[in-house]
């Protein structure tokens, strides 16, 4: 049977971009919740200043909570060494580095060109040798498919970038729609091109569903050998310095598609609604996105995963 990674963002990608801050609290109990639908990557957080981003300022302690999860790998996103240093003493996992593809959004989102980026990305990797030498550092291009600020984004470009992220010692490198600009098209190509640059360190699909084309997207990536992907329960997320930019990928809808084609993603569907209950809880007011969710599963589904609730809790 095939795999999928299905690598949860919504405590990151989707908390930072809702106005509101989430209750620590609440923040351990929908992470446990998502913990116990079957999600074995999350990404918790965000080791940024307080101050830019307060909705994450308490990470560090939502890592400490993550880590006592059973088999769940704690990612966190990390925009320069001190952040990666402050996540590698939280105990992180892995780690992620967003890195622009576009100069524009570079400049806004980190205030640093891209190049300063692959210098600031080369660095980070150094001190994960020399202090947290076991932790994964995935690279994330963002703006990959075109940026709100700059307009379109060269293939070239990107490509180039990935490889000097490959050079910089990065473990993989993933692509991401930060924008909502990509088609299948352009991901099937971008994808394929992305594996002959980069080969095995080729990575994730961070798709989002700002036109409607999410799925479509995941499922092109499918198609050219992608196998993890970042989502978000309910479609939270967004870029808060990408105007326009919102709606990660729905977590519910794309483990529904995965198991309906027959493809494991080891998460249990019923479960993962009881998680959206969790969220709901802890945002109460903001509004929740996804289809499955709001139709419900059809009779006779059969999901490739059972219930790692146990009997009678799904
Ligand atoms: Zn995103």
């Amino acid at each position: 049977m095939d795999t999928v990674l299905i690598s949860e963002v919504g405590p990151r990608d989707g908390l930072q971009s809702v106005k509101a801050t989430m209750l620590l609290s609440h923040k351990c109990a929908w992470l446990s919740a998502l913990h116990a639908s079957g999600l074995r990557e999350i990404e918790v957080g965000s080791f940024v200043p307080a101050h830019l981003l307060p909705q994450l300022a308490d990470t560090a302690e939502v890592v400490q909570h993550a880590l006592g999860l059973r088999g769940l790998t704690v990612m966190a996103l990390t925009p320069n060494r001190r952040g990666a240093q402050a996540a590698f003493e939280a105990g992180v996992h892995k780690i992620t580095l967003p890195v622009s593809a576009s100069e524009a959004h570079s400049l806004a989102n980190v205030r640093k060109t891209c190049a300063q980026m692959v210098q600031e990305v080369r660095e980070v990797v150094r001190l994960r040798n020399e202090l947290a030498p076991s932790v994964k550092v995935e690279a994330g291009v963002s703006t990959a498919f075109g940026c709100t600020l700059q307009g379109s984004v060269d293939e070239s470009h990107v490509l180039r970038l990935a490889e000097a992220l490959a050079q910089a010692g990065v473990d993989d490198i993933g692509l991401s729609d930060t924008t909502g600009m990509a088609n299948p098209a352009a991901v099937r190509r971008l994808f394929k091109k992305l594996q002959r640059a980069v080969g095995e360190k080729a990575g994730a699909a961070h798709l989002h569903n700002t036109r409607g084309l999410g799925l479509a997207n995941a499922l092109a990536a499918y198609d050219v050998g992608v196998r993890t992907f970042d989502s978000s329960q309910a479609g939270l997320g967004g870029c808060p310095y990408a105007p326009g930019a919102s709606g990660n990928v729905v977590t519910e809808d794309l483990v529904f598609m995965f198991e309906a084609m027959g493809v494991h993603t080891g998460v249990d569907l019923p479960a993962l609604m009881q998680a959206r209950d969790v969220l709901r809880a802890g945002l109460p007011g903001e509004p929740l996105y996804g289809m499955t969710p709001e139709s419900g599963l059809p009779t006779h589904f059969q999901s490739t995963t059972h219930s790692p609730l146990g009997p009678g809790t799904a």
